[in-house]
């Protein structure tokens, strides 16, 4: 992919972060991980940010190890959605659609809040799997514009459709923003979420950076998807989720809503950081770098002095930084990590060992680095033992930290 996925125009380099091995890629024994090079760019013209590298999704996603009911603070955000979709008259009559359903966990409280109609696609067979035990009706497979002729046919068209954390990871936005256009019913409310763009300058999030995540989205971006596909968006909230989200809420192109003031705020938030300046876009290089070698020195620093370090979290951030600062089997004894899918293997590029929290004692551990930094004070809360004992924490971002 040499040109912009959006309005494919040229793209320039900002930074060539090397070789790293697919973060989800988690294996039963110390393995040499295959690495894929990844590159990232932005839009000479549209200004949006992505990375070159395309791999074959279902080496990403066929088997994907996130799910979303895990996190307690994602539950959290969810119920706040919920709020904000009754105001928008969300019910019994309403059908509902989601985009990257994963375990079905959304539409699950969906269900059973508002007693609708709702169905979801997702391309892991693990996860539609379970969604199904659930008994969330999941098509298993890739949302497309073609995939939502298929589904017009069968269920005509829906009232609310949700993407949530999806649209950073395809190949083609216009396709999903096309597939969603030829779904959405007249007065239809289409809902994304994705991680601000804004954030991941301003807080340096690098670790953003890896293969599920190809395009790095702002108000700007969403809303040049929306004018390409016959939308407009009407609504926008900034959400405490992956670091910092934008939540957009989208109508069709002619519908009568009245705009929301809040998307003249995040406009004016994203114009007064210069977050489209090339020299802004070029100088993300020099603060990458920096970041890499500050958080590797301070790690081998505190092994030369014998100091037990481990890893909280085997999130996809997680294993991109490990692997990008070279913080490797070397410097890290464990990796922590709730995800049961993950306990027992070993990280993909690092070959270290994931264990269960309970494992964390003072008794193995001088410093643990929190890289699922996002739901940092959820960790933090459940090993205040741990701390209590004179355990010592170390947050990576916007700046590397010890915490204690
Ligand atoms: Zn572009």
């Amino acid at each position: 992919m040499k040109n912009c996925r959006i309005c494919k125009s040229k793209l320039k380099k900002i930074i060539n972060l090397g070789k790293i091995a697919l973060v989800g890629n988690f294996s039963k024994s110390k393995i040499k991980h295959k690495k894929y090079s990844i590159t990232l760019n932005y839009c000479m013209k549209c200004k949006h940010v992505q990375i070159t590298e395309y791999l074959d999704p279902n080496l990403l996603f066929k088997n994907y190890l996130w799910e979303t009911g895990i996190s307690k603070s994602n539950i959290f955000l969810i119920k706040k959605l919920l709020i904000s979709l009754k105001k928008y008259g969300i019910g019994k009559k309403s059908k509902i659609l989601e985009i990257a359903s994963n375990d079905g966990s959304f539409i699950q409280i969906l269900k059973e809040k508002f007693k609708c109609f709702a169905i979801g696609v997702d391309p892991a067979q693990n996860l539609a799997k379970k969604a199904r035990s659930k008994k969330i009706s999941t098509i298993n497979d890739y949302f497309s514009y073609e995939l939502s002729k298929k589904i017009k046919r069968k269920f005509d068209k829906f009232e609310f459709i949700f993407a949530r954390n999806v649209i950073a990871h395809v190949k083609s936005p216009n396709g999903i923003f096309r597939g969603v256009k030829n779904l959405l019913s007249n007065d239809g409310i289409f809902i994304l979420e994705v991680p601000h763009l804004l954030n991941i300058f301003k807080e340096n999030q690098y670790d953003n950076i890896f293969h599920e995540h190809i395009g790095f989205h702002s108000l700007k971006s969403i809303r040049d998807l929306c004018s390409l596909n016959g939308l407009k968006i009407f609504n926008v909230e900034l959400i405490d989720s992956q670091g910092g989200s934008i939540r957009c809420y989208i109508k069709n192109k002619y519908s009568a809503q009245k705009i929301s003031k809040k998307i003249q705020i995040i406009d004016n938030l994203e114009k007064k950081s210069k977050l489209f300046s090339n020299k802004n876009l070029d100088n993300f290089e020099k603060t990458i770098v920096q970041h890499k070698q500050k958080i590797n020195k301070l790690i081998t620093g505190l092994k030369k002095n014998n100091f037990r370090i481990s890893v909280y979290g085997a999130s996809g951030k997680g294993q991109a930084l490990m692997q990008y600062a070279k913080i490797n089997n070397k410097l890290i004894d464990n990796v922590f990590d709730k995800s049961r899918l993950k306990c027992g293997k070993y990280t993909p590029g690092t070959n270290i060992k994931v264990l269960e929290p309970k494992y964390i004692s003072r008794k193995n551990i001088d410093y643990l680095v929190i890289l699922s930094w996002n739901i940092k004070s959820e960790i933090i809360k459940q090993e205040k033992k741990f701390l209590k004992d004179g355990g010592k924490f170390i947050i990576p971002f916007p700046k590397p930290m010890i915490l204690n």
